[in-house]
């Protein structure tokens, strides 16, 4: 997936950070510790993170000699819809970021593609891209409300856990079987 082109990040945005009072001497360690509402759209269809509803940023932001490592972890809640039986899927995001964010002229920033390696804005790092990039990777494709959910009767749509462990559809189907007999035998008759 490719990032999305870095124009200027707005500063207003709580996935915008400053680093200005970071001094770019290597080494030198600021932490960044905030609560900020998710943006739209941050996971994939069948499972995500609730529109702003609360993150919590919990990052080390690092000088390095080409840029701005940034490191830790973004919490928050996750929502989704069972892949086999559609229940409803309550569960906590966790993912780790780390990415570096390279100066403006230096070595990185001119021997590397922005799609591998962020981009300083100025001072201001656009956490966004990498945080979508960071969620969609640990989001299971086909989440499931459970390991072991057994899903629907295909025959009435029924969850298995509300259904007697002899459930069955087999009576319905020889009733049918016995009227295509019939059926059968009166047009031979014919
Ligand atoms: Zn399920
Ligand atoms: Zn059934």
């Amino acid at each position: 997936m490719q990032h999305q082109t870095q124009t200027h990040p707005d500063p207003r945005s709580p996935l915008v950070l400053e680093t200005r009072d970071l001094p770019r001497r290597p080494g030198a360690m600021r932490m960044v510790e905030r609560t900020v509402p998710a943006p739209d759209g941050l996971g994939l269809e069948m499972i995500g993170v609730p529109a702003r509803s609360d993150l919590t940023l919990s990052l080390r932001l690092e000088s390095v000699s080409e840029g701005v490592l940034v490191s830790g972890t973004v919490t928050g809640e996750l929502r989704g819809e069972c892949g086999r039986c559609l229940g409803p899927i309550v569960d906590t995001l966790d993912v780790e970021i780390q990415e570096l964010y390279a100066y403006a002229n230096s070595t990185t920033d001119e021997t590397t593609d922005e799609d591998e390696v962020g981009r300083m804005q100025g001072d201001l790092i656009d956490l966004e891209p990498a945080l979508r990039d960071a969620v969609v990777l640990i989001l299971p494709n086909n989440p499931l409300c459970r390991e072991d959910c057994p899903g629907l009767c295909p025959e009435c749509g029924a969850h298995w856990d509300e259904l007697p462990d002899d459930h069955s559809h087999r009576q319905v189907d020889l009733r049918w079987a016995a009227l295509e007999d019939m059926h059968t035998t009166h047009k031979t008759e014919e």
